[in-house]
C-alpha cells in the first residue's frame, strides 16, 4: 500500500458492532468481564483502548514499523524511552535539540544516574569518540529544532548497529511522509504528535514506533506502568488529522520553499536555515533521506538584535506568535526566549541559536498572503 493510501486506511477498520466507518471514540475507562479474566481483550483504558489501538496501528504503518505506542505528550514518549535504561548507562544525543528534550535529559534523568553526552552529529564520525561499554542509546533529531541541521540517519544507524546500541530518531519535523527512519536503520521513531501528525493545533500527544517485539513489550510495559497515555477523544482527533497528512505536507513544503526564497537577499535578514537550499551544509543528505524539505524555516537578523526580532514578530498578522508548530496555520516563535529558554545562553550561542533568531512554521494558507505579511513586518 502506498503512503497516500495508508494515511486513509492503515490501522483503521469499520466498527464491527455498527459498521461506523470512522473509529468511534471509546470514551470508557473499563470493560465488562463476564467472569474474572473473561473479556474481549480490553480490561482498563490505561492499558488498552480501541480508539488508541487504531491510532497506534495507523502511526506504526506510516513509519513502516510493527508496533506503535501513543503517549499523552511527545515528552512522555521520550520519558518512556529513557526509562528503558539504568543508572550508569550513557546516552549520546545530538547537541541541537528541542528545548524540552534537553530539559528532561539534564534536569530529570541526570539525577537518576544516567549520563548524557551532547554531540555535534553534523559529521557522524563525531559520535564514535563518545562510545564506551556503558553507551546504550543514541538519540537524534533531524531536521533539528530550530537550527534545521540534518543528521545522516543511515550513517548513525551503522555506528549504532556496529556497537550494539539502540538508535532513536525524533521524526517530528519531517513526519513519515518526508522521512522514514526505520527503513534507514533506526530502532525507535518518536513523534510529538502535537505537531504535524495532529496538524490542527488542537491536541498534545506523543508516539513511538518500533520494529522489534521485545522492545515494543518493554515500552508497552513502561507505557502502562507509568501511565502517560492519551485519552480516546484526542486519539480520534489525530486519526482524523492523519488522513490529510500527505496533502498538508505537500503544501507546507511548497509554501516553505517560497517563503525561504523570499527571505534570501532581504536587507534585514542575515542567515536563513532551511535544508532545501543547495548551500545548506548537509543538503546532500537531506536530499537523499527526505522526500522534500518541509515548512520549518529559521532566520537571524543583521546585527543580531533581540528587540528588533520582537518588533518584527509583533507586526505579523498571519504568522501568529506562539509556541508549537506543524499546524495548518502559520506560526512564528522566538526560540531563545520561548521554546528553547531552558537552554543556557552560552550553549545556545555556540550552536548558532542567536538572540535574533526567528523560527517560522509555514502553514498552508495562500503563500502570497504569507509573503505579504513577512514583507510588511520586516519593513
Ligand atoms: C514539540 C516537540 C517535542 C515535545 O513534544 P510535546 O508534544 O510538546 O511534549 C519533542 N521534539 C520536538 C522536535 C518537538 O518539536
Amino acid at each position: 500500500m502506498k503512503f497516500e493510501t495508508k494515511v486513509i486506511h492503515a490501522g483503521v477498520e469499520p466498527d464491527p458492532s455498527t459498521g461506523a466507518i470512522m473509529t468511534p471514540i471509546f470514551q470508557t475507562s473499563t470493560y465488562v468481564q463476564s467472569r474474572p479474566g473473561d473479556h474481549k481483550g480490553y480490561e482498563y483504558s490505561r492499558t488498552h483502548n480501541p480508539t488508541r489501538d487504531a491510532l497506534q496501528n495507523s502511526i506504526a504503518a506510516l513509519e513502516g514499523g510493527d508496533h506503535g505506542l501513543c503517549f499523552s505528550s511527545g515528552l512522555a514518549a521520550i520519558d518512556a524511552v529513557i526509562k528503558l535504561f539504568n543508572p550508569g548507562d550513557e546516552i549520546i544525543s545530538g547537541n541541537d535539540l528541542y528545548g524540552g528534550t534537553f530539559r528532561i535529559f539534564t534536569k530529570i534523568f541526570e539525577k537518576y544516574g544516567l549520563k548524557f553526552h551532547f554531540v555535534d552529529m553534523h559529521d557522524v564520525s563525531n559520535i564514535e569518540k563518545y562510545i564506551n561499554k556503558n553507551t546504550k542509546l543514541i538519540w537524534a533529531e533531524t531536521p533539528t529544532n530550530p537550527m534545521m541541521n540534518i543528521i545522516d540517519i543511515e550513517g548513525v544507524s551503522k555506528i549504532a548497529k556496529a556497537n550494539n546500541i539502540i538508535f532513536g530518531v525524533d521524526n517530528t519535523f519531517a513526519t513519515p511522509y518526508l522521512q522514514q527512519p526505520i527503513a534507514l536503520g533506526a530502532d525507535i521513531v518518536m513523534h510529538s504528535v502535537t505537531k504535524y501528525l495532529g496538524g490542527h493545533s488542537d491536541v498534545v500527544m506523543g508516539a513511538l514506533v518500533v520494529n522489534n517485539a521485545e522492545l515494543a513489550d518493554q515500552l508497552a510495559f513502561i507505557q502502562n506502568s507509568c501511565g502517560a497515555t492519551p485519552g480516546p477523544q484526542d486519539c480520534f482527533l489525530v486519526l482524523r488529522g492523519i488522513k490529510t497528512l500527505h496533502v498538508r505536507m505537500d503544501r507546507h513544503c511548497d509554501n516553505g520553499r517560497k517563503v525561504a526564497e523570499f527571505l534570501v537577499g532581504h536587507p534585514k535578514v542575515d542567515r536563513i536555515y532551511w535544508p532545501g537550499f543547495e548551500d545548506h551544509p548537509n543538503h546532500a543528505i537531506a536530499k537523499r533521506q527526505m522526500k522534500s524539505y518541509g515548512g520549518m524555516i529559521s532566520f537571524t537578523l543583521k546585527g543580531d538584535n533581540q528587540e528588533e526580532a520582537f518588533d518584527i514578530m509583533s507586526k505579523f498578522h498571519l504568522f501568529t506568535c506562539a509556541e508549537s508548530l506543524g499546524g495548518v496555520e502559520s506560526l512564528c516563535n522566538h526560540p531563545a526566549s520561548m521554546t528553547h529558554a531552558s537552554i543556557p545562553r552560552e550553549e545556545r550561542i555556540k550552536n548558532g541559536l542567536l538572540d535574533s533568531l526567528i523560527r517560522l512554521s509555514v502553514g498552508i494558507e495562500d503563500v502570497e498572503d504569507l509573503i505579504d505579511d513577512l514583507k510588511k513586518a520586516l519593513g
